[in-house]
């Protein structure tokens, strides 16, 4: 495993076919550390899990978290978000819980210590049948997820921190955590990032070095704009001296969708190294 610091700097990356390649690609962008992405089509096989292994372990690579991303998800606006993403679609949800031990079978065998992904927009009523069920999936989730002495991060991002809050006080598991990203707060209008850092940091243990600007208020339901690190709304420099200043020590792993294919690394390796900067 590499040496890693305080707020290591990582990628979020999602993974490819060639998991040799892919993860040399990540690290010509100046990063020995990331965070693992399997969206709804990636093999999950034995034999994929142990191909990564392998190549992690040939790169000197550290993996924090594995992110289950699935099928039919969409982040178009957000009434697609409520209705597409997480555990939220009632149609997908038995299907998405086997995909999601799945993924955490695939991160234990590459002995990560982390799972995370989306929720989705949980319903704000605790005595909503809807609610109840999601909050009862997070828990059978964490309670697998410990079996292997993995921590179960939820993302932030679909509803304010307070609200975060109080679901994941609710859920009430000691491995549930939290995979803080300060630009989803902005992009969902969910609140000002920093105040919600500060709300959340102590259940804090893995970072979005991500960035965007506000929803157009003119346009009902509408996400806000991912921008290039260091160029929207969150104040990376702000934010990077809040981690320093609470003593948050877990990793930054930059998540860029922004660009395209051709500027994407050279993007994430100019972000890698402006919260090498400011680390
Ligand atoms: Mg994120």
């Amino acid at each position: 495993m590499p040496t890693l610091k305080d707020r290591e700097v990582g990628i979020f990356f999602w993974a490819e076919p060639d998991a040799v390649a892919t993860v040399r690609t990540v690290k010509g962008c100046g990063v020995t550390s990331g965070q693992l992405a399997l969206d709804g089509h990636a093999d999950l096989s034995p034999a994929n899990a142990a191909a990564w292994k392998a190549a992690l372990a040939a790169e000197d690579f550290h993996i924090f978290t594995v992110f289950a991303a699935y099928e039919g998800e969409s982040y178009n606006d957000i009434p697609t978000v409520e209705r597409t993403v997480g555990f939220i679609p009632k149609a997908t949800r038995a299907e998405r819980e086997l995909r999601t031990r799945a993924v955490i079978d695939f991160g234990a065998v590459l002995g990560v210590k982390s799972f995370g992904c989306h929720v989705g927009y949980i319903p704000h009523d605790p005595a909503h049948p809807e609610y109840v069920a999601v909050r009862d999936m997070v828990r059978r989730i964490a309670d697998y997820a410990a079996t292997f002495g993995m921590t179960y991060c939820l993302e932030t991002g679909q509803e304010p921190a307070v609200q975060l809050l109080e679901f994941f006080k609710d859920v009430a598991r000691p491995n549930v955590k939290i995979n803080f990203d300060p630009a989803n707060m902005i992009l969902y209008g969910s609140g000002e990032p920093i105040a919600a850092f500060r709300l959340l940091g102590q259940h804090v243990i893995s970072v979005h070095g991500k960035d965007g600007d506000w929803p157009d208020a003119a346009t009902p339901g509408a996400l806000g704009t991912e921008r290039l690190l260091g160029e929207g709304s969150v104040n990376i420099p702000k934010f990077m001296g809040v981690l320093r200043e609470t003593g948050y020590v877990g990793p930054v792993c930059v998540e860029s969708g922004v660009h395209g294919e051709e500027q994407r690394w050279v993007t994430l390796s100019k972000a890698v190294a402006l919260l090498n900067s400011l680390r």
